[in-house]
């Protein structure tokens, strides 16, 4: 049999090779990320606002603007149709999801988990091909509209490069080359310590970028109870007459300090059992 991707035998008795599959793995899960920040940074959304060090996303009717909602409903669409032609060859069902950046990543996954079970599919080299493709024009959209935050110089070819909350990955635009977020760290936080975002997208950028945190969920509640118990500066919009609304917003830098000293503390900790174990 011959992949229907890319035409190599396959010997797995599948009609999609391994590389193919892991080429639709790997798009499906960098597809959802894209498209959550680029969802993250659409206009006239709650909480959205362009990161510090990216150019202005929206100001009035742009054609910028027009791009990524055309984009996003246009692969959010191909996203449903995809998991649609499963459901339908499968019989699986579709969970129900409120907004679109959560939708796609449901899909998306779902459509991972069933990859073997596609690539017996006659749909499965368009599906790699297309995923493909849109994965390719988000991340362009990406890094036009939001280049994110910068994180230094790359190690190979000297460019500057920048990392997108939310990934764990930076890759130079330069040379391709592709190094982890967590490298990038000090140079990073020197820049990123005055954005303000609500505390999930908060809690994703850390996880992204911090090895010790691991759970983007338990973060996203240590940052709210923070917020709550006032440990970290608070930011709200303000009505007309000047009380506060909106979701409650917070540093980045603040968020980065408490991190280090519940660190620190642990480890003064640890220190102390020490000593009173030896
Ligand atoms: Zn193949
Ligand atoms: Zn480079």
């Amino acid at each position: 049999m011959n992949c229907l991707h890319c035409g190599t035998t396959t010997s797995n008795g599948l009609a999609l090779c391994e590389l193919s599959q892991m080429k639709a793995a790997g798009c499906l899960e960098y597809l959802p990320v894209y498209f959550r920040n680029l969802a993250r940074w659409r206009p006239g959304r709650a909480g959205s606002r362009p990161v510090p060090g990216s150019r202005v996303l929206y100001d009035g009717e742009t054609r910028k603007t027009d791009r990524v909602s055309a984009a996003l409903d246009e692969i959010g669409a191909k996203i449903v149709g995809w998991a649609m032609a499963l459901a339908d060859d499968r019989g699986i069902e579709l969970p129900d999801m409120d907004g679109e950046a959560d939708q796609t990543a449901a899909l998306c996954r779902i459509l991972a988990e069933h990859l073997t079970s596609i690539a017996t599919l006659e749909w499965a080299g368009t599906f790699v091909a297309e995923l493909s493709e849109h994965e390719d024009a988000l991340r362009a959209l990406t890094e036009d509209v939001a280049p994110g935050w910068y994180a230094g110089g790359c190690g190979q070819c000297n460019s500057g490069t920048y990392v997108i909350p939310g990934l764990t990955w930076v890759k130079c635009n330069a040379c391709g080359v592709v190094t982890y977020a967590r490298d990038h760290l000090d140079t990073i936080l020197d820049e990123a310590r005055d954005w303000v975002a609500r505390p999930k997208a908060l809690a994703e950028a850390v996880v992204a970028m911090v090895d010790t945190e691991q759970s983007v969920i338990r973060l996203h509640k240590r940052i709210s109870k923070w917020g709550e118990r006032e440990q970290i500066s608070v930011f709200r919009r303000a009505d007309g007459d000047g009380d506060e609304i909106g979701p409650k917003r917070f540093l980045l830098g603040d968020v980065m300090d408490m991190l280090r000293a519940e660190g620190q503390t642990r480890t003064n900790d640890d220190a102390t059992d020490t000593a009173v174990a030896s």
